[in-house]
This record gives C-alpha cells, sequence and structure tokens, in this order.
C-alpha cells in the first residue's frame, strides 16, 4: 500500500457523514473533505502541478487552505504554507528558494505576487480569500471530484515548512509522509484521541502546531474540529460545551485565565488541554488547575521534528517539564561541541531521533549534515535535562545561553527564581556583551499592576538563591515582553535593544 498520508487518513474515516469541520459559516463531513481534496486535486494539476512540485501558500486561514494540503498529498505535490506576517520582498527569498509551480496568496497581494511570479518564473499565481473569495476557487468549483491519489513513498516529501530563524537565512525543513503520518498516529494514541474528540482549533495553519499536530491528530483520529479564524477568548470560551480538546501556545491559556467565564463548570465536557511551542509558565499551569482542575499538558517539539515529547496522559503532568519522549523517538543530552552523551541530570543540548525527524533541509546540505551527528541524531539546538524520573527539562535555546565570565548562565534558572518573587508576572533574561565578563546577565521583568518591586529589591531577593555570576548586572521593566505569533519571547529583540548597555565610554 502507498505511504500517501492521505491515504491513511481516508482509511481511517469512520463514517463519510461525519462533520470533520465545523467552520463558522459551515460544515465539511469527511466524505466532502475527500471530493473537495479530489476536486483542488485536479485544479492543482490543471494549473501545471507535478508530482513533486512545490505549491507555496500565503493566505488567511480557512478549511479551504486545510483542503490545499490534502489535494497537494493527493497529487504527490510538496505543500509549504507560509507565515501571514511575510512582507513581499520576504516572499521573494521564499519564491526564488523553493521555486514553487504554483503561488496561491490573498485576493489583496494577487497583482504583486503575479508581477513577483512572472520575474521568479513561477508557473501560476492564484488567490484564496478566507470565505472561498479569490481566482482559485471557481476553478476548484469547475473540476472533478473524482482523482486517482499519487501513490507516495514513506520518505517522499509531504511538505517543506521554513524555520522561523531568528538568526541567519530561514531554512526550509523538509517533511516527508511518514515523518507527519508516524507523528500523527503516535500522538493519537499517546493523547487517547478518538473519533469522539472535538478539538478547538483556533492556532495558525502555516505553522507545524496547528498545521500538523493538531489538524492531522484529528484526521488520523476521525474526529472533528471547531475551526476559529484565529485566537479569540470569547470563541474559545463559547466553544467549550461543545468541544473535548483545546491545543494551544502559553499565552492562550494566559489570555483565557483572564476570562471571567472560565470555571470548573465551563471546562467540564473538556478532556484535554495541551499546550507547546513555548515554554508554560509553572504559575499558569498551577492558575489552570485551580480554576479549572485541569492540568494542561505540555508536550514539545519543533517544525524539523514534529513533537518528541509530552507529559503523560494518566500519571504526572509536572509543570515545567515536557514530560518523556514519545513512543519510537528516542532523545539523549549531549555535550554540544564534542557530541559526548551525557549522564542523567546533566545539562547538554537535546538529540533526538525516529521516524519523526525531518529529511534536511532543503538545499543546503551542508547546513543538513552539520546538524546531524554521524549515528543519525538531529541536534535540536535546545538545552535541557533529564531528571531522575525521566522527564525532560528544557533549559532554553543553546543560542540564548549566557557565558558570563567564563561560566555558563541557563536564562530559564534565573528566569524561575525572579517569576517566582512576590510582584512579578514573568521575564526574559538574556546575555549582552559586556567588556570584562563577555556577556552581562540582564533581566527583562513584567511586574503585577500596581507591584512596586524595583531593580534593588528583586538583586536583593536573588542574592541568597543564585551563585554571583548568574545574578543579572541590571534589571529593566515592560509592561509585556516581545513575543511572535507562536508565544515565543523574541530574545533577539532584546539583545539587541541592550546591546550597548555595558559598552565602555
Ligand atoms: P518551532 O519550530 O517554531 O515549532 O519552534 C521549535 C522550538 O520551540 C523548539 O526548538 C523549542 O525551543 C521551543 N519549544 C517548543 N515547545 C516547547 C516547550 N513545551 N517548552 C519550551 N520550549 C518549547
Amino acid at each position: 500500500m502507498s505511504d500517501n498520508l492521505f491515504e491513511l487518513i481516508r482509511a481511517r474515516v469512520p463514517d463519510p457523514d461525519k462533520i470533520v469541520i465545523h467552520a463558522p459559516d459551515r460544515d465539511i463531513s469527511y466524505a466532502g473533505l475527500i471530493a473537495l481534496s479530489g476536486q483542488v486535486a485536479n485544479a492543482l494539476v490543471a494549473l501545471g502541478v507535478r508530482v513533486g512540485d512545490r505549491v507555496a501558500v500565503q493566505a488567511d486561514k480557512s478549511p479551504e487552505m486545510l483542503l490545499v494540503y490534502l489535494a497537494c498529498a493527493r497529487a504527490g505535490a510538496v505543500f509549504l504554507p507560509l507565515n501571514t506576517g511575510y512582507t513581499l520582498a520576504e516572499i521573494e527569498y521564499f519564491v526564488s528558494d523553493a521555486e514553487p509551480a504554483l503561488v496561491i496568496c490573498r485576493p489583496a497581494t494577487l497583482e504583486a505576487m503575479r508581477a513577483l511570479g512572472a520575474r521568479l518564473g513561477v508557473k501560476a499565481v492564484e488567490s484564496l480569500g478566507a470565505t472561498r473569495e479569490g481566482t482559485l476557487w471557481p476553478k476548484v468549483e469547475a473540476a472533478s471530484a473524482d482523482f486517482a491519489t499519487v501513490a507516495r513513498a514513506a520518505d517522499d516529501l509531504a511538505a517543506i515548512l521554513y524555520t522561523s530563524g531568528t538568526t541567519g537565512r530561514s531554512k526550509g525543513a523538509m517533511l516527508s509522509h511518514r515523518n507527519l503520518s508516524s507523528n500523527s498516529l503516535t500522538l493519537v494514541d499517546y493523547w487517547r484521541f478518538t473519533r469522539d474528540d472535538v478539538l478547538i482549533h483556533a492556532l495558525p495553519i502555516y505553522h507545524t502546531h496547528g498545521l500538523f499536530v493538531a489538524t492531522n491528530v484529528v484526521l488520523f483520529a476521525g474526529a472533528s474540529m471547531i475551526f476559529q479564524p484565529k485566537f479569540d477568548a470569547d470563541a474559545i470560551m463559547a466553544a467549550m460545551p461543545r468541544a473535548t480538546a483545546l491545543m494551544g501556545v502559553p499565552t492562550f491559556y494566559t489570555r483565557l485565565l483572564e476570562h471571567d467565564g472560565l470555571t470548573r463548570e465551563a471546562t467540564r465536557r473538556m478532556r484535554l488541554f495541551v499546550s507547546g511551542s513555548a515554554p508554560l509558565l509553572a504559575e499558569t499551569h498551577d492558575a489552570w488547575r485551580a480554576k479549572t482542575g485541569h492540568a494542561i499538558l505540555e508536550r514539545y517539539g519543533m517544525t524539523e521534528t514534529n513533537m518528541n515529547t509530552s507529559n503523560p496522559y494518566d500519571g504526572d503532568r509536572i509543570a515545567g517539564t515536557v514530560g518523556f519522549p514519545l513512543p519510537g523517538v528516542s532523545l539523549r543530552v549531549a555535550e554540544p561541541e564534542s557530541g559526548r552523551v551525557l549522564a542523567q541530570g546533566e545539562i547538554g543540548v537535546l538529540e533526538v531521533k525516529g521516524p519523526n525527524v525531518f529529511q534536511g533541509y532543503w538545499r543546503m546540505p551542508e547546513k543538513t549534515a552539520s546538524e546531524f551527528r554521524a549515528d543519525g541524531f538531529f541536534i535540536t539546538g535546545d538545552l535541557g535535562k533529564i531528571d531522575e524520573r525521566g522527564y525532560v527539562h528544557i533549559v532554553g535555546r543553546a543560542k540564548d545561553l549566557i557565558i558570563s565570565g567564563g561560566f555558563n548562565v541557563y536564562p530559564k534558572e534565573v528566569e524561575s527564581e525572579i517569576d517566582a518573587l512576590p510582584g512579578i508576572v514573568e521575564s526574559a533574561v538574556v546575555g549582552v556583551p559586556h567588556p570584562d565578563f563577555g556577556e552581562g546577565v540582564t533581566a527583562v521583568v513584567v511586574r503585577e499592576p500596581g507591584a512596586s518591586i524595583d531593580e534593588g529589591a528583586i538583586l536583593a531577593a536573588l542574592e541568597d538563591r543564585l551563585a554571583k555570576f548568574k545574578l543579572p548586572k541590571r534589571v529593566f521593566f515592560v509592561a509585556d515582553l516581545p513575543r511572535n505569533t507562536m508565544g515565543k519571547v523574541q530574545k533577539n529583540l532584546l539583545r539587541d535593544q541592550h546591546k550597548d548597555l555595558f559598552a565602555k565610554r
């Protein structure tokens, strides 16, 4: 049998009439999903898309964009979603790097994208709006639903997702049919998804979390989703009585905690709250449990690897940890430079191997080779450790590690101490150039409204708790930390902002 992920999804369809997508303006059944994806696949082929071709999509979230994803799988093409925040200049880089046969954009950017496409030799450029407006959908509606899904081998590409890349060029992570299907099947089992589940889907679908984790888990489980165009706390609260699960980034949970409607009763029908893409504060985990009775399940993954670890479904979900390696995933901690495998409890770079791990970076063989060890483990770039119970802890990105006076300072350790002080909401600790120490530890802190704790009080409180070399040299206060759309704190912006702090005058 073919390893085409669409075929695997199709083989698991519970009942063709079952609704899979509850969108704001209509419902789509599994039978509808199959027929429409066939129509889109025929339209793609008519536009010149061949097996192995890339289809780049920068469009607002809609069920139709998911249909384009499934149609690409069916046609043997490679789906390439692009963050809706990218400017035309940024898109130019992706299009010239990936050389898609077809670009699908928002109706408002069609003209500019067609000019860009003509310049870069793209065969076709079409538009797709959030409610089917644009040039693509009339072509889909005119197409037949009969489409013979192209057979694919396990390692054939299904998608390329560009990493958000805060340093250097953004890289295209090549994901195969098996990378996606194996991870989805694992997560369905691990998180006990069944056809009775209804997931609230409020994540963007140009990123691995919303596109693969959330969507594929629903499709592989034969479940359904309430598809929301974007995060809206009121809409999520309104959906909860009809839903069983929510997947979100940590900011979903902090914002929902501010919602008056969040109570035990409101979440009574829900069985699972999953968080990932950025660290969930222990405080958020505790506050959520106190208010709803549910322990948020935190997991860890990345564009290149899909999901690597998860807190258990049964058993303790421990705040501040990302749980255990998923079945089939090998995870170890190694010394970053030498690759020497470290003992339990030691901090090093996390390395993973398994059917979830990507095929390499698009057209970057050297970069790909440098990110894998000789025995096939992928070097994630995340620093962490495994505790005595086997739970994985992440202490930050390797590139965020601070080296001050020759000593390693793990930002998370300092942040946790600051966050535990009264009057503090959260903090981000970065290293900025320092003439004596190489890097100076610098803290950027968000206070609770009305709190008066100041730099001196924070430093005094930390003095007994942290070695001197870990103490921030300066503390700054801000109203909010800068975050990207996936809730990740943009430490590069903070480093940049304070880069001259310790410069010699
Ligand atoms: P992305 O490729 O955009 O999904 O980003 C992946 C990165 O997000 C990982 O390499 C981690 O640095 C971070 N990340 C994902 N999940 C978690 C988590 N639960 N806790 C801490 N960091 C996380």
